[in-house]
């Protein structure tokens, strides 16, 4: 590439320093790159709760991205607003000659990126993308005929018969090409009411540091996630999800953290971060997973469940205490353990017959690591409408699954702790115990917490008979 004089690094999902191949790029290849970032308002209007943890996580990452641009001596320019008129604007404003940025893959992302690349085309100014956000994009790990997988296991093999070194490299900046500019006429954002927002607490920390730290601690008792992962009162996965989704770290490093390690553990947390890559490639290669079933049979299941089930499910009041309490702890933190995913899931579709689409909306807006392949992937898994999903015959029974994962219930009583008085047996289904015990445990079933909303062996039977109808 020949030598750009000035060049503009665009944030994206990218938030970090360390390891960013498009910042690696435009800093190779420019005299001197101005970095910016900008609250896209087509993203941000479509979010109706305005106190979104989300956009404060993005605000303080931000905010600490730009201490970071700081200290090594350029500014992060901060802005708000529609990018298909602020790059096109800013770049001839600043007079530069490319546009460096990270590939995203989601449909609004390419149209927008499509419509900036053919506005800078008519000043001249190149649009340049990097693949930073997945070791292999959608049409790079196929089968020998040239079509996509639909089934993870092979998928997974061909992954780690292709991946390389070079798929793998540590990308790190020169951080000295880093500038300082005060382009004029362009509103700077300076807090998160400029861009229409109130700041919303979150657990976590934000920010590239946050990660590091999370993953170096991690990779200590990486050894044993294989026996652990689907421990829900440990909770002791490496919890980097809502770092990946906004790029406060490479997926690369994780996936060169896991190769330097040769237990069980660390060879099974790979293959999750291959599920990763699984996902991403099927959004891109069978697009119409976003609006309906991957599987075609079920695309007209009939959902016969009700209006006031979908809100009890959403405020954890059903009465199956393993999916009440993971329900509560997603609406306070915006987090959720996979295996509770997968119950709370399997519970809203085959226990409640509700379409799983309204399910995938509701983590939507609420996941801290919402990311749109993942997430519609993981529903369809839960659902056994996508690929390589679950059979439909196969139905998580609540309560079994609550005594397998949290067997003392420990996580149950963090979140409801009106239950607390109840031992190991009754825990996972208090409507069990008879009236003495459940005096003496404090909490009435039906009075102090709601009996169960629906019989889930009858439901059981309504599932199938659903499934089997659309075969
Ligand atoms: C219904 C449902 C919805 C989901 N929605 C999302 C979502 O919106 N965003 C998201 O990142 N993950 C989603 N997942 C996958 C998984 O639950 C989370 O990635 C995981 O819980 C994050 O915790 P962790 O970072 O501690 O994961 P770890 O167990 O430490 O795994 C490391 C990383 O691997 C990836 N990963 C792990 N499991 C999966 C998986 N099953 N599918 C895809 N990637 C995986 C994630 O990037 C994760 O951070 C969903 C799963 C289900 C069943």
């Amino acid at each position: 590439m020949k030598k750009i004089k000035r060049s503009i690094f665009w944030f994206r999902r990218d938030l970090r320093l360390q390891d960013n191949r498009g910042l690696y790029e435009a800093c190779k290849s420019s005299e001197g790159v101005i970095p910016v970032f900008i609250f896209d308002q087509n993203i941000l209007t479509k979010l109706k709760n305005k106190k979104d943890r989300r956009v404060s996580f993005i605000y303080d990452s931000i905010d600490l991205l730009e201490k970071d641009i700081k200290k090594k001596g350029g500014r992060l320019l901060i802005l708000a607003g529609d990018p298909c008129e602020i790059i096109p604007k800013l770049s001839k404003s600043l007079k530069v000659e490319s546009v460096f940025t990270n590939e995203d893959y989601e449909d609004y992302a390419t149209k927008r990126d499509s419509t900036i690349q053919k506005k800078l085309k008519t000043d001249e100014i190149q649009f340049i993308g990097f693949k930073d956000h997945v070791i292999f994009s959608g049409g790079e790990v196929l089968k020998k005929d040239g079509t996509p997988y639909r089934v993870f296991t092979p998928y997974k093999n061909e992954w780690l018969k292709q991946v390389s070194e070079e798929d793998i490299k540590d990308y790190n900046p020169n951080l000295k090409k880093l500038l300082i500019t005060k382009p004029q006429g362009i509103k700077i954002v300076k807090a998160i009411s400029d861009i229409g927002f109130e700041y919303e607490e979150y657990k976590t920390k934000a920010g590239e540091k946050e990660a590091k730290k999370l993953l170096s601690n991690f990779l200590k008792r990486i050894k044993d996630y294989d026996k652990n992962r689907d421990n829900i009162s440990l909770n002791n996965n490496s919890h980097l999800s809502p770092y990946l989704r906004f790029g406060c770290i490479s997926i690369r490093d994780l996936v060169r953290s896991s190769n330097k390690l040769k237990s069980d553990g660390a060879k099974v947390w790979l293959s999750e971060l291959i599920w990763r890559d699984f996902y991403s490639m099927i959004l891109d290669q069978f697009p119409h997973v976003e609006k309906s079933a991957f599987l075609p049979k079920y695309k007209n299941l009939k959902w016969s469940g009700k209006t006031d089930h979908f809100k009890l499910w959403k405020e954890g009041k059903t009465g199956y205490p393993i999916v009440d309490a993971a329900m509560r702890c997603f609406a306070q933190t915006g987090e959720m353990h996979n295996r509770l995913r997968m119950i709370v899931a399997s519970f809203l579709v085959k226990d409640l017959i509700i379409d799983w689409k309204k399910g995938e909306q509701y983590f939507a807006q609420n996941l801290m690591d919402f990311e749109l392949a993942s997430n519609n992937g993981g529903w369809q898994w839960c659902a056994s409408t996508g690929c390589d999903a679950q059979p439909y015959f196969r139905i998580f029974n609540p309560i079994s699954q609550s005594d397998r994962f949290d067997p003392e219930g420990e996580f149950i009583k963090q979140w409801i702790p009106e239950l607390k008085g109840y031992s190991k047996k009754y825990i996972h289904f208090p409507m069990k115990a008879n009236e003495e015990t459940q005096e003496s445990a404090n909490c009435i079933i039906g009075r102090d917490y709601p009996e169960p909303i629906v019989d889930h062996a009858k439901q059981r039977e309504v599932a199938l008979k659903l499934y089997k109808i659309a075969k």
